[in-house]
């Protein structure tokens, strides 16, 4: 016998996250430049870190010989002000994955379910996976989340479900009055996720006012996360909003001092760069359409897509990705999703755009 004789059957199981291919790691195999590489592959903000957050860091960089503030004050308190939400019912994480992790440790156990969209974040599943638990995956509608069905999926053992809006790798979007009617069903004991981690891309309104869903709904945890539009993916630091009791759980179920002081500091000031997310949503809702403007042209179908990434049908989803990766452009198959004739492409700047849709038009022989 040994130790892996004893690992728990439904750990042993569990499929590996599939990130997007590092540039470094690209370079070394194709040999390639590491400046020749444009990775689209893990719908990071192509501005890089906002601005302040950079300078922020500069002035911080000193600091992280101490622990952080397992607290993140300073970090709650702006958060509480920006969003007009009391500071008890925000709790600060390592990104969101880290929140979605907590959440299915705190309601599920072997024997509960959570139901969840086909084609919804592969996190979702394999977080339910990870504490033995069971996902129960309802057929997507369009795409996109069918409420009604994922509703009447809800059964007596379910005790967590998720909603992404947009999702991701569909880039689709439940509507406030949708999901304000959903919520109005869901039974009071199952916790229903919101998670918003794409919110700052979506047409303002399709944004739900999540401070008075709050209220009403004590069921409801919302994650947001500063890895995407705030640009820092790589700080890992994110929040949920919800119920004070439920984050107090959540608090005590996650490592000590999980957020960092340079992720703290440089969320924070991240937070008060309104200037760098209006410029790179505006950017990413620009590029997104000329993107998909030039696949309309070459005939490729794609998802309206309300993120900074699209998702595009390109026959063999895994063989498209891999001559992309040969001529210096990661994308992401999506195959894990039960998408295998599609490929995931993150929004970057224009040159970059350009750069995909050159090689893609040559990989699928279509000029
Ligand atoms: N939710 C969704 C829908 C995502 O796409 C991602 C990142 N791929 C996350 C959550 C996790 O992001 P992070 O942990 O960096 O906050």
């Amino acid at each position: 016998m040994t130790v892996m004789d004893h690992v728990v059957s439904y750990v042993l199981d569990l499929p590996p996250y599939r990130p997007g291919r590092p540039i470094a790691s690209v370079a070394r195999e194709f040999r390639l430049e590491p400046t020749a590489i444009v990775k689209l592959a893990s719908n990071e903000n192509p501005f890089g870190m906002a601005f302040a957050a950079k300078s922020r860091l500069q002035m911080l960089k000193d600091d992280a010989g101490r622990y952080p503030d397992s607290d993140s004050h300073e970090l709650r308190s702006a958060l509480a002000t920006a969003l007009h939400v009391d500071r008890a019912r925000i709790l600060p994480a390592a990104g969101s994955s880290e929140l979605i992790s907590l959440a299915a440790r705190a309601v599920l156990l072997p024997g509960r379910n959570a139901v969840l969209s086909q084609y919804a974040f592969i996190s979702y599943a394999a977080a339910v996976r990870a504490v033995g638990a069971t996902s129960i995956v309802v057929p997507a509608a369009a795409y996109g989340h069918d409420l009604a069905a994922m509703q009447a999926a809800v059964g007596p053992q379910t005790r967590l479900v998720f909603i992404a809006s947009p999702n991701n790798p569909t880039g689709t979007h439940t509507s406030p009055a949708a999901l304000e009617s959903f919520l109005g069903a869901i039974p009071d004991n199952v916790l229903v996720i919101l998670d918003e981690a794409y919110r700052d891309y979506l047409c303002p309104e399709f944004q739900p006012a999540v401070g008075p869903l709050l209220d009403r709904h004590p069921n409801l945890l919302v994650l947001r996360t500063f890895s995407k539009v705030y640009g820092l993916a790589g700080l890992r630091v994110g929040y949920g909003m919800g119920d004070p009791a439920l984050l107090d759980v959540l608090r005590r179920l996650q490592a000590p001092f999980s957020v960092s002081t340079l992720a703290q500091g440089a969320a924070l000031a991240a937070l008060g760069d309104t200037e760098f997310v209006r410029m790179s949503v505006a950017a990413n809702a620009m590029e997104r359409a000329r993107l998909g403007a030039a696949l309309d042209l070459m005939q490729v179908e794609h998802l309206p897509s309300q993120g900074n990434f699209l998702l595009l049908r390109v026959g063999d989803g895994e063989a498209a990705c891999r001559a992309l990766l040969r001529k210096g452009i990661i994308v992401r198959p999506v195959t894990g999703y039960g998408l295998p004739e599609w490929i995931r492409v993150t929004v970057g700047l224009a040159p970059e755009n350009t750069r995909f849709l050159d090689a893609l038009k040559t990989v699928l022989s279509r000029e």
